[in-house]
């Protein structure tokens, strides 16, 4: 039995998974959240014989601690967090930590957008194929919970910018990068490029046996290729071909050129669709690759994907208006790609608790392709002001009201879109809740 003092922060999905695992390595753990502790995550905790607070942090014994585990939740900038930097106490991620106990292969999956779609597509193939594959990270359960009572040969795993924050030694055996647009900023002293240099460091400890996969089109993700110091081998996608793309658009096919497959599909074959899912597909389809999967079953998975629940979500036509729920939208980048694969006329429901959006980056595409807006929050001044004048608009505060409104305005033909831009918190509990209700209130249409 080892002696060391391992305390965790936050009692959440990740925090709670690294407490069994550090008991059931033989730490001595004590797990300490600062609100309240969700009844199952108290009862697997209890199972284990864990020590565990709520609502309270006993700053005495924490400041004891050897190692901290910190959920992703909490910012840097909290005091208790800044005593322990203060102090030299080392601050390690939930990953970083099972990362020192997992002997499978790991696909980590990072970007500003598509994370959880490119995470659930690339498990979806590799499942499907036959493998031994658990789902981890901000999908499913903790990575540090399955290493723990699981015994996969493989994990896909979504990684935030805030799971890599306190990432050291881990190492992705294959590294996907899908973009990076400002987001998040005020967790990085509204500095982009501490932000870049986060999302950067899925690359880091890689040696040349892995791989680093990563979206050539970006300007952001190319103007820092210079920074990476490791070696996994770079596997660069793009929607042109040429300039080493191992995955781009040869002629209306999506084609892969991956290390080990060569295989071509019609772009209108693939079950998820927009710009956005091309890329979405391809870095799913050349981490398929890059694990010895076959081109047949790599393309059959890509062409059979359900998609995921409140990304770009059909939920119903009514009176020939198709309902779309994008719920996931909180970002304007996000926002702007949905508004990009519309092909009909778009009633728009934007609104929520805003991040420091810039509404620029939408504008041409509102002009283009809106009918007219709904604004639902609490407080729609931001939205109201920036697009006076751009597109006839409502402000509510409602759901219910927001799809009575879109009932009003859509003509047959045309799409009601939640792509709200914005988080969900000033009316919901969260952008699951919110894509719940759009779909309530549609349906009670
Ligand atoms: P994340 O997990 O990174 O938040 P999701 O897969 O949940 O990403 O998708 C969130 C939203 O971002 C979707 O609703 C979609 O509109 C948009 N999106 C998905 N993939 C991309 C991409 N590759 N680039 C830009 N936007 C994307």
């Amino acid at each position: 039995m080892s002696n060391k003092k391992i305390i965790i922060l936050g009692g959440g999905e990740s925090g709670s998974g690294a407490a069994v695992l550090a008991k059931v390595k033989g730490f001595d753990v004590f797990l300490s959240d600062s609100g309240s502790i969700k009844q199952n995550y108290k009862d697997l905790l209890d199972k284990y014989g864990i020590e565990w607070e709520e609502n309270r942090h006993s700053e005495e014994r924490i400041l004891k601690a050897d190692e901290i585990i910190k959920s992703p939740g909490i910012p840097t900038k909290a005091p208790l967090i800044q005593k322990l930097m203060a102090q030299g106490t080392p601050i390690i991620s939930e990953i970083e930590f099972a990362g020192r106990y997992n002997k499978a292969k790991t696909v980590c999956i990072t970007g500003s957008n598509g994370k959880t779609t490119t995470t659930m597509l690339t498990y979806h193939i590799l499942q499907k194929a036959g493998l031994n594959v658990g789902l981890a990270g901000n999908v499913g359960k903790s990575f540090a919970l399955q290493v723990a009572e699981n015994d996969f040969d493989y994990y896909v795993i979504e990684l935030s910018s805030f799971q890599l924050d306190n990432m050291y030694d881990f190492k992705a055996d294959i590294a996907v990068l899908l973009n990076i647009t400002p987001d998040h900023l005020d967790r990085y002293e509204y500095k982009f490029q501490n932000y870049i240099d986060a999302k950067m460091r899925i690359t880091q400890n890689q040696t040349k046996d892995d791989v680093f996969i990563y979206w050539n089109d970006d300007e952001i993700i190319r103007k820092n290729l210079s920074s990476i110091v490791s070696e996994g081998r770079r596997t660069p996608f793009s929607l042109k071909k040429g300039n080493s793309a191992k995955a781009y658009i040869d002629d209306g096919n999506f084609t892969i050129e991956g290390e080990n497959s060569f295989l071509s599909i019609s772009v209108n074959d693939l079950s998820l669709k927009g710009t956005h899912n091309i890329y979405n597909s391809m870095a799913a389809a050349l981490s398929a690759s890059a694990l010895y999967i076959k081109d047949d079953a790599i393309r059959s998975s890509l062409m059979d994907f359900e998609g995921v629940e409140h990304r770009l979500e059909p939920v119903a036509k009514v009176k020939g208006v198709c309902y779309v729920n994008d719920s996931k939208a909180t970002n304007v980048n996000s926002c702007w790609y949905a508004l990009e694969s519309m092909k009909t006329p778009v009633v728009l429901i934007l609104g929520g608790t805003d991040k420091g959006n810039d509404y620029n980056e939408i504008l041409p595409l509102v002009k283009e392709k809106v009918r007219s807006l709904v604004f639902m929050g609490k407080d729609n001044r931001k939205l109201l002001k920036f697009f006076e004048g751009v597109k006839p608009y409502v402000s509510v505060d409602s759901m219910e009201a927001a799809i009575n409104e879109c009932y009003k305005a859509a003509k047959d033909g045309d799409t009601v879109l939640l792509s709200p831009c914005c988080a969900s918190f000033d009316l919901f509990n969260n952008y699951e809740h919110r894509g719940k209700m759009f779909k309530e209130a549609v349906k009670n249409l």
